[in-house]
């Protein structure tokens, strides 16, 4: 996560705020490992599908455990865009807001935490009268 926020500061754009780092248990199939989940707030310059194609470069850079036959690949950091300024749209690439952020207690507490005033362009209201129960 350390790495994620060096690499998006070196090729997106400044970090404006970090939020703090949430513990989270897994739901799904594997329950060996928690979630860790942070939210932060770039400045860029970068379009939005430029800024996806960056977050998936540092995802697929980073998310490689290379195993001695070279064959298992296993992600390990996931990197979404949940607002980027006051933008809708929705492609098959990219839709912006992320549509499942709403749901996600894992995303709207640390979003909450570094944005809770920001409109969400979509449901008109401030992040923090969105946090799922
Ligand atoms: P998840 O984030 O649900 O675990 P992935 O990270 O595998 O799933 O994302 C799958 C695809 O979702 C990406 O290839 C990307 O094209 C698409 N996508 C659509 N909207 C977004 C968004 N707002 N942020 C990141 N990826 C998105
Ligand atoms: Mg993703």
């Amino acid at each position: 996560m350390i790495t994620a926020a060096a690499l998006l500061a070196e090729r997106v754009g400044d970090v404006l705020a970090l939020s703090g780092f949430y513990e989270t248990e897994p739901w799904g199939f594997r329950s060996d490992n928690t979630f860790l989940n942070a939210a932060l707030q770039l400045e860029t310059a970068l379009p939005p599908l430029e800024l996806l194609a960056a977050t998936q470069a540092i995802e697929l850079e980073m998310g490689r455990t290379h195993k001695s036959d070279g064959t298992y690949h296993d992600r390990i950091i996931d990197i979404d865009i949940l607002l980027y300024d006051d933008l809708v749209m929705q492609t098959s690439e990219l839709t912006i807001p992320h549509p499942l952020m709403l749901e996600r207690l894992f995303v709207m507490e640390p979003l909450s935490e570094i944005a809770p005033n920001v409109i969400h362009p979509v449901f008109g209201k401030p992040v923090i009268s969105l946090m799922p129960e």
